[in-house]
């Protein structure tokens, strides 16, 4: 049953892809069509209906863009009353799990519901609003982003052409967002299948940016804090945090079992730093739904995040001390770690990573 009906979403959904591939000339023919029209016959019935049409078909393939075919995504687990999160898959971003490799979380308030994180294409955020739909009748009122990375934004145009009109993000995490689309988008869409990214728009500019923090009331006396406590993973991060509830999710500042990805634009330095800020400011007892990973303790996440980084940094720093160079890497010993997953795919590169941070040498490019 389940079969079928994917099937059947599936090649409904293919003969509207195939409007929304060809959307921006067609659209653009009528559209330019309408304005001729216009000139002609001074709003006459000719060049109305043109328009109608053009208004028509501009809905048409908006709906495309958001339908979407439903993914089989994991069922929310309930984190608290009214708190849900998907957990992504803890693997890289592949056809598998179609990007689905971060958590999205949805927060039901008095007011509306809160979703933290847009997802990695319009796709999965379609799928995750028939999560919300299951529990709730309430609007999405609220968005926010834990950084500029593919799987936080990339779903943001689906929430905007639902009518959602605070979007929240990071100052630093909009601009590289903005400035990295079509590199973030495409490189997105080559891992995990471009029919998914196709529909993505670069709605970045619907954004309210927040330096340090913004406090949004939410209904029922209650308030949700969205913050920043510096860079880390990701030069502009996004901490969403429930004082009433203790609950916080720190995005990709915090990982629970996974090995840490270390890409060009991370630095493990300062996420150490903001780490501890991060950890001083929380109640030792909130519950932390972390950027990946099952919900999880504080203590647990201090363990798989801020313990990993500052026990490299001790090695890279003694390999430096005695002399080491980058081609002595296999002297840092990570076998403490070799049950995490994606351990084989990272732990060579954060060791290069971070003996490159250390010494001033090439980060390279990452576009994710
Ligand atoms: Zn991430």
């Amino acid at each position: 049953m389940q079969t079928l009906k994917l099937a059947l979403g599936f090649s409904l959904i293919s003969g509207f892809i195939s409007v929304a591939s060809a959307s921006d000339a067609y659209t653009e023919g009528f559209e330019h069509y309408a304005q001729e029209m216009k000139g002609y016959a001074d709003g006459g019935i000719i060049p109305l209906s043109v328009d109608q049409y053009a208004r028509d078909l501009k809905q048409t393939i908006k709906k495309a863009g958001y339908i979407g075919k439903q993914l089989p995504i994991p069922q929310a687990e309930k984190v608290a009353d009214g708190i849900y999160t998907v957990v992504g898959s803890l693997i890289w971003h592949n056809p598998s799990n179609y990007g689905l490799n971060n958590n999205l979380s949805f927060m039901v308030f008095e007011d509306g519901v809160f979703v933290f994180n847009a997802g990695a294409n319009p796709a999965l955020a379609y799928s995750l609003h028939q999560q919300i739909k299951q529990v709730t009748d309430k609007p999405v009122k609220w968005v926010a982003v834990e950084n500029s990375q593919g799987h936080a934004y990339l779903g943001a145009s689906y929430w905007v052409d639902q009518g959602v009109k605070h979007l929240y993000s990071h100052s630093v995490a909009n601009d590289d967002f903005h400035n990295g689309f079509e590199a973030i988008k495409n490189s997105w869409g080559t891992r995990v299948g471009h029919e998914l990214t196709e529909s993505a728009r670069d709605v970045s500019d619907r954004f309210t940016t927040f330096d340090d923090s913004i406090t949004v009331d939410v209904g029922g006396g209650e308030s949700v804090q969205i913050m920043n406590y510096g860079p880390g993973h990701t030069p502009g991060s996004t901490i969403v945090y429930l004082p009433k509830r203790n609950i916080v999710f720190p995005g990709d500042l915090a990982y629970n079992k996974r090995m840490l990805a270390l890409f060009s634009y991370t630095d493990t330095r300062k996420w150490v730093d903001t780490f501890e800020v991060f950890m001083n400011a929380m109640p030792q007892d909130v519950k932390v739904v972390p950027g990946h990973g099952a919900p999880t303790s504080l203590q647990q996440v201090k363990k798989d995040t801020y313990d990993y980084l500052k026990d490299m940094h001790a090695q890279v720093e003694k390999l430096i001390a005695s002399g080491g160079t980058e081609q002595n890497l296999d002297q840092i010993d990570q076998t403490a770690y070799s049950d995490r997953p994606v351990y084989e795919q990272t732990y060579r590169n954060n060791a290069v990573h971070i003996y490159r941070e250390f010494t001033g040498g090439d980060l390279g490019e990452s576009n994710e």
